[in-house]
């Protein structure tokens, strides 16, 4: 495939590797096995090291049942046991179901429900929850990992005590294809309740190769992972971009600005990506300066919107100017950037700073509502096709067809493209507020509000916020005689679902704004929210 325009985003195509990550990996240990991998704290690995991990605890899993086809769920923040994870179960063929640590009891059910995953890993402390959480699902086995802050793991299933039983243990080999699924990650997509996109080996493959070759990364660099490796980015163009191009990855284990800058000038980082939100926070240090930063090559911010003024600020004080780059969990991860040391050029009419170019490989293209391709300048849907591209959402074959169809994916995001391939994201098309690149489905909140036994209507929308991009709030009416505080509904709202999803305002209003027909009009709300209108029924 090639991007519609020829522009200069570097090469239009690369050759499409048909082997599995498993394969792609191989490779990188027999070229460059002794440099460093993984490095965590005090701790650091060759990529021999994780290698011999990996295959330790793929004869591991075997042994527990893990077979080609089947799904493990993993529940860690970025700590080497992730890493190891991944390699493992892309040598028994089976997927990594990535989840966020963050996500409450039900969240999680639904989830593992709907995946099946045969076991667990996750962080030691978590194990208890989880075991009385997911009772009576397909997890049948728990491995745990240590996280930075927990005490000393000492039961047989921890990954340690793993490793060191099974130590120069291989697996037995098995076929595995690019077509199979390398990872399972859930997004609500343009619209619903959460799906798990079928990032195959191929797809992740596809997207590290060609935004590798656009960022010219080899087994030079340093790669910090700010982006949480139980989100596409981090999966895939943190972690996985670096075992494939033999890169040293550092992990810090839950994103801390000032662990990261530490990090970036101990292990001399070239190469970091993440949501703006870090980098927001980097710049709240007081004590930062360019002399921690120095050692960076290339910056990266994706996953929402980047105010061109941050940009400014940013280079202005640490000398480091942020990229944008635009991906989505349906691309596996970065599928439009800007070039490196270029600059994105900014939007006149809506002040958007451009999110890059196609990436080699990528097809572009903005479409009316008839799916036909507008000329450059016009508004419309981005639409993106290409080997990154899912193939569908774990057993949904219609809302995949409707998402997908013919293997182009509709991305519900607005967006204009102008003669020389820049694509500005000038409109949301999706029902999503976007806190920190984390995604929020407001039905979701919603029905966690209606939950609540004083709450006879609810609706949530996204308000403008400096530091997250977006905040979720919510406007409620009671039913009659019913009584909650917004504190209250907050807390509710706190036990169910994710902090990122809890409103950080409710408003207890007497009635919601509807159409005629009795609809309620979240626009309405959300314009009020921007505009900073008075609270209140209109
Ligand atoms: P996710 O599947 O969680 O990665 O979310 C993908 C969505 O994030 C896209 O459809 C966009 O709405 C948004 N997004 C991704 N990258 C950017 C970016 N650089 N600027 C603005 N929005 C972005």
């Amino acid at each position: 495939m090639t991007s519609r325009h020829d522009g200069s985003s570097g090469s239009d195509t690369l050759p499409v590797r048909d082997e599995s990550l498993v394969d792609a990996w191989r490779a990188i240990i027999e070229k460059v096995g002794e440099r460093p991998g993984v490095s965590y704290f005090d701790a650091s690995f060759t990529l021999s090291d994780v290698e011999q991990r990996a295959e330790a605890l793929a004869a591991e899993l075997q042994d527990r049942g893990v077979r080609r086809g089947d799904r493990v769920g993993i529940y860690l923040q970025n700590v080497p046991a992730y890493v190891f994870t991944l390699l493992a179960l892309w040598k028994c063929g089976a997927a990594a179901v990535l989840l966020n640590p963050m996500y409450r009891k039900l969240e999680l059910r639904k989830l593992v429900e709907d995946s099946r995953p045969v076991g667990m890993v996750c962080a030691a402390s978590a194990r208890e929850d989880l075991q009385a959480d997911l009772a009576g699902t397909s997890v049948s086995w728990f491995i745990t990992a240590q996280e930075r802050q927990e005490t000393a793991d000492i039961t047989a299933d921890a990954l340690d005590a793993i490793l060191d039983r099974r130590s120069g243990s291989r697996p037995a080999p098995v076929e595995v294809g690019p077509d199979d699924i390398a990872l399972l990650t859930y997004t609500s997509g343009t619209t619903g309740p959460p799906k798990g996109a079928m990032n195959t080996h191929r797809n992740v493959l596809a997207a590290v190769d060609s935004y590798a070759a656009l960022l010219s990364l080899d087994e030079t660099d340093v790669v910090l992972a700010v982006a949480p490796i139980f989100h596409i980015t981090g999966a895939v163009i943190n972690a996985t971009i670096s075992l494939l191009t033999g890169c040293q990855l550092v992990l810090i284990d839950r994103f801390r600005p000032d662990v990261a800058v530490s990090a970036i000038a101990e292990h001399g980082v070239t190469f970091a990506i993440g949501s703006i939100t870090a980098f927001n926070a980097i710049d709240a240090l007081p004590d930062a300066g360019p002399a921690e930063l120095s050692s960076l090559r290339l910056v990266y911010s994706g996953g929402a919107p980047i105010p061109p003024s941050t940009v400014t600020r940013f280079r202005e004080r640490f000398g480091v100017y942020i990229h944008n780059v635009y991906g989505m969990t349906e691309t596996s991860s970065a599928v439009i950037a800007v070039p490196p040391n270029t600059e994105a050029p900014v939007h006149g009419p809506s002040g958007m700073l451009s999110v890059g170019r196609p990436l080699p490989n990528v097809d572009a293209r903005v479409v009316g509502p008839d799916g036909d391709e507008l000329p450059p300048g016009t508004q419309g849907e981005l639409v993106i096709a290409g080997p990154q591209v899912v193939p569908g959402y774990w057993k949904k074959p219609e809302i995949s067809a409707a998402a997908i169809p013919g293997g182009v994916l509709r991305t519900g995001d607005g967006a204009v493209m102008d003669e020389d391939s820049w694509i500005y994201l000038v409109d949301r098309l999706k029902d999503q507020i976007n806190v920190s690149g984390y995604k929020v489905w407001p039905r979701e909140v919603e029905d966690s509000l209606y939950e609540h036994s004083a709450v006879h209507e609810a609706a949530v929308v996204g308000r403008p916020d400096d530091y997250q991009g977006e905040s979720v709030v919510a406007y409620v009416s009671l039913r009659a005689r019913a009584e909650a505080t917004e504190q209250e509904l907050i807390a509710h709202v706190r036990d169910r679902l994710a902090a990122y999803k809890v409103p950080k305002e409710v408003h207890v209003v007497d009635d919601l704004p509807k159409t005629q027909s009795g609809k309620i009009r979240r626009n309405v709300l959300r314009d009020r929210e921007t505009t900073g209108w008075e609270t209140g029924p209109t």
